[in-house]
């Protein structure tokens, strides 16, 4: 039975919790665990293999097969801040089904990367991977900001995940995430805007294939009403350097192995609501 599973996201925080669990438990005997969306970004699976050879694990690599957009398309749902089935199920199903065939509550302990300043996280994530037990060494003693953690990775010779030297605040889906805001949203545009339009593109293709308008990634409030704000929108008015109204607080946060979406899980899902008031 594996005793130690570290999920293994790719982020800086999962980094440095596994190192913890690691000098603590012997690279034997710990099990970093990563699901690959299929549209990460090509230097995380350098990361990725850099990582483990330093640790001297063997990384257990797992995929449902779908990235974000096909399940999107099967739930007949565009994902956003509140509901990202994309996160239930090609990370935590995906990962709940390995540890399930792999291990025993009574033995095993599951590590996330969460830190001190995310502990309103914790019990979501323990009450969703009961009967195991759950622990987040980076919410412990000595406390260390994403900064320090990224200094420990240059003292041993590894690159940071480029995702972070362009600004963005995880190493998840290539710099996109449905969960994320405007702001991330229009940092991804100014980095990779090869990148925003191909899901600038799938975004359409969503709301023409679900023959809807009044759905999308991004809402916005416009005269205290809650509106639709497509990825096309946000671009094209960024491009008229007409002064875009961007958010810039609005960055979101992607907890894929730290926050539940279940959701509507199949194409008999129940219709995706409205953005009130929302047709652009
Ligand atoms: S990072 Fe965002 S887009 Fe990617 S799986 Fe998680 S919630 Fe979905």
């Amino acid at each position: 039975m594996v005793k130690h599973v570290v999920m293994y996201s790719g982020g800086i925080g999962s980094w440095a919790a596994a190192k913890r669990v690691i000098d603590k438990h012997g690279k034997d005997n710990v099990t970093p665990l990563f699901t690959d969306t299929l549209i990460e970004d090509e230097d995380l699976y350098r990361f990725l293999k850099q990582t483990a050879d330093n640790f001297g694990c063997e990384l257990v690599w797992l995929k449902d097969g779908r990235n974000p957009w096909e399940v999107f398309k099967d739930v007949r749902w565009i994902g956003n801040s509140r509901i990202a089935q994309c996160s239930h199920l090609l990370k935590q199903k995906v990962a709940r089904k390995w540890v399930d065939a792999n291990c025993n509550p009574d033995e095993t302990t599951l590590y996330v990367g969460i830190d001190w300043s995310e502990m309103h996280r914790l019990n979501s994530i323990v009450k969703h991977w009961a009967p195991y037990k759950v622990e987040a060494p980076m919410s412990e003693e000595p406390y260390l900001d994403k900064h320090q953690m990224i200094r420990q990775l240059r003292d041993i010779g590894i690159k940071t995940p480029r995702l972070y030297e362009l600004g963005f605040s995880h190493n998840n889906c290539g710099g996109f995430c449905v969960r994320a805001g405007q702001a991330h949203f229009l940092n991804l545009l100014k980095t990779m805007p090869e990148r925003y339009k191909h899901h600038e593109q799938k975004e359409q293709e969503m709301r023409e294939y679900l023959g809807r308008d009044d759905v999308s990634i991004l809402t916005r409030t416009v005269d205290g009403e809650e509106q639709t704000f497509t990825l096309r929108q946000l671009r094209e008015e960024w491009e008229s350097g007409l002064g875009l109204q961007v958010d810039l607080f609005d960055l979101g946060g992607c907890g894929c192995f730290a926050q539940y979406d279940e959701g509507p899980q199949g194409i008999e899902s129940t219709e995706q609501p409205s953005v009130s008031g929302g047709r652009t």
